[in-house]
């Protein structure tokens, strides 16, 4: 039997949402259960794919290809468990699906409208496909009494009444701000949230309540009595200084046994929470500390490299070591001194990108960290930069470029028209919809036996996720090869690049595809856990 807990939020958004349900549902896994977690998004995309990360955070991509929010990452950081496209929903993809319907003549006869067809949809989708296990998380986007959230709110009220009793728990999040004039936690805002949340017909069984204090016991007394709750359901969800220190720290709030209770599951053993304390302890207690310089373009909103910043922090436990970010835009190379700004890092990290815009300064700093012999980490647009800069200045193709900036006479990189997946053959072209049509989710690659990548994941066929649009060009692999750069990774049938490096280098890698989407805290990805064991090797030589 699978139960079915939806997480909605109220008072303000980002209180964190999605970690609160990836902690939630890596407690119960703990505890025994199995776990499945998925996003309700209200906005009108039909996915975030064409979103600036700067809107909205980065793009996660699932091995099934879908680009989804990126709260599906904080949950399979969370559980280990594979997020999959039936994991993430927007407004938009309900509203494509229904109106293809009503073209296609399935509604013939009938008003289409918002109760019950798009309800309905939203209803299937979230009992779709759940795989038989013991619990599904559903997180609704957005804050209770968003115009946009309304489908979705009236969806869980009317599952609440559809399966059967004691299959739902809701749980609602809020925000106990503390007034420092009045000395004070303050309840109304959360008295308000509940009521909106009720006047459309969904009591909270629990409340978890952001605050940066301790919840005095009296205002825990009124909030579970004005929002009609039970005392042990008002669970304190206080800031902690590592993410992964919530499971623990909900725990001993008390939020897995009550949303158990809520379920009338009383017998369930204490979770077991040991891998969670040794992810702490390297993190609280690192034996030295690395930092990374991340060139980037969307540096002024750390959630657009959440995957990544999280992939490098796993690193940093492999080696028990703190990771700092130096979080550098690569505009600034583009007009100063790369060495003012790269000299004291331990390692550079390009990650992925699009357009031209700050192109030339990451193309600078592959080559300060080539030249200057420091470990470099090319990821998709990083990987593409580099090779750009070795073919510019290590083959002599002075005017190496990338068709994504425009027409270039040396199109190192450039777009992909056609590859193979899953023995079929997709085919793009140049003016084509942008909307989901990259290279999208896992594909194989082959790595060159003897390889530095392939010793460093000890084997030589991996599966790694995909997001990208153009290719290093397989044209210049012949120059490049001859010019120091090899190519150690490609896709199985040899035709599209993966993997390149310098093996005359400490540590220089680029890859096509995302290995951070996969990096787990308790299962490092083994590239970032080689990079970072190169940086600490980088830090004892400066
Ligand atoms: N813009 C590049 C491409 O489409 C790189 C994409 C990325 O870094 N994810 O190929």
């Amino acid at each position: 039997m699978t139960r079915y807990i939806f997480i909605t939020g109220g008072v303000v958004s980002s209180l964190g949402k999605g970690l609160a349900s990836a902690a939630l549902g890596a407690l119960l896994q703990a505890r025994g259960f199995s776990v499945r977690l998925r996003k309700l998004d209200p906005y009108l995309n039909v996915d975030p794919g064409t979103m600036s990360p700067i809107q909205h955070g980065e793009v996660f991509v699932t091995d099934d290809g879908a680009e989804t929010d990126l709260d599906l990452g904080h949950y399979e950081r969370f559980t280990g468990v594979p997020a999959a496209r039936s994991d993430n929903i927007t407004t938009g993809r309900i509203y494509q699906e229904i109106i293809a319907r009503e073209r296609r003549g399935d509604y013939l006869g009938g008003t289409v409208q918002v109760i019950p067809h798009v309800t309905d949809a939203i209803k299937e989708f979230v009992l779709s496909d759940a795989g038989g296990v013991d619990f599904v998380l559903c997180e609704i986007g957005g804050t209770v009494g968003d115009i946009e959230g309304l489908p979705f709110f009236e969806a869980i009220r009317q599952l609440g009444n559809e399966l059967p009793r004691g299959q739902t728990c809701f749980i609602h999040l809020t925000l106990l701000p503390f007034i420092p004039s009045a000395g004070e936690m303050k309840t109304k805002p959360t008295q308000h949230s509940v009521k909106e949340l009720r006047s459309i017909g969904i009591q909270p069984d629990i409340l978890m309540c952001r605050a940066d204090r301790a919840i005095p016991k009296d205002e825990r007394r009124k909030i579970a009595l004005f929002c009609n709750v039970r005392e042990t359901g008002v669970i304190q969800a206080l800031d902690v200084d590592t993410i992964y220190d919530v499971p623990h720290a909900y725990h001993l709030e008390g939020l897995d046994a009550e949303v158990l209770s809520v379920f009338g599951i009383e017998d369930s053993p204490e979770p077991r929470l040991a891998q969670w304390h040794n992810i702490t302890s390297a993190i609280r207690e690192p034996e030295g500390d690395v930092t990374i310089a991340i060139v980037g373009k969307y540096t002024g909103l750390k959630d657009a490299y959440k995957s990544l910043t999280e992939a490098l922090v796993h690193g940093g436990i492999a080696n028990r070591v703190r990771v700092n970010f130096e979080w550098l835009e690569s505009e600034i190379f583009e007009t100063g001194d790369t060495a003012y700004y790269l000299e004291e890092v331990n390692g550079i990290l390009v990650p992925g990108g699009f357009g031209e815009r700050g192109a030339h300064g990451k193309i600078a700093a592959a080559n300060f960290a080539r030249t200057r012999n420091v470990p470099y980490f090319g990821i998709c647009f990083g990987m593409q930069m580099a090779v750009i800069e070795a073919a510019r200045n290590m083959a002599g193709i002075e005017n190496a470029g990338s068709t994504e900036f425009g027409p270039t006479d040396e199109p190192v990189v450039g777009l992909m028209t056609e590859w193979m997946k899953e023995n079929e053959l997709v085919q793009r072209k140049a003016n084509g919809d942008l909307g989901g049509t990259m290279r999208l989710g896992a594909y194989d690659a082959a790595l060159k036996a003897g390889s530095k990548v392939a010793e460093i994941y000890g084997s030589t066929a991996i599966s790694e996720r995909h997001r990208h649009r153009y290719e290093v060009n397989m044209g210049y692999r012949e120059k490049l090869e001859a010019a120091g750069l090899l190519f150690s990774g490609t896709s199985p049938d040899g035709l599209l690049p993966e993997v390149v490096e310098l093996p005359s280098h400490p540590w220089y890698i680029g890859v096509q595809y995302h290995p951070e989407l996969k990096s787990k805290p308790f299962d490092p990805h083994p590239l970032f856990s080689s990079f970072i064991a190169a940086a600490v090797e980088q830090s004892r030589l400066v």
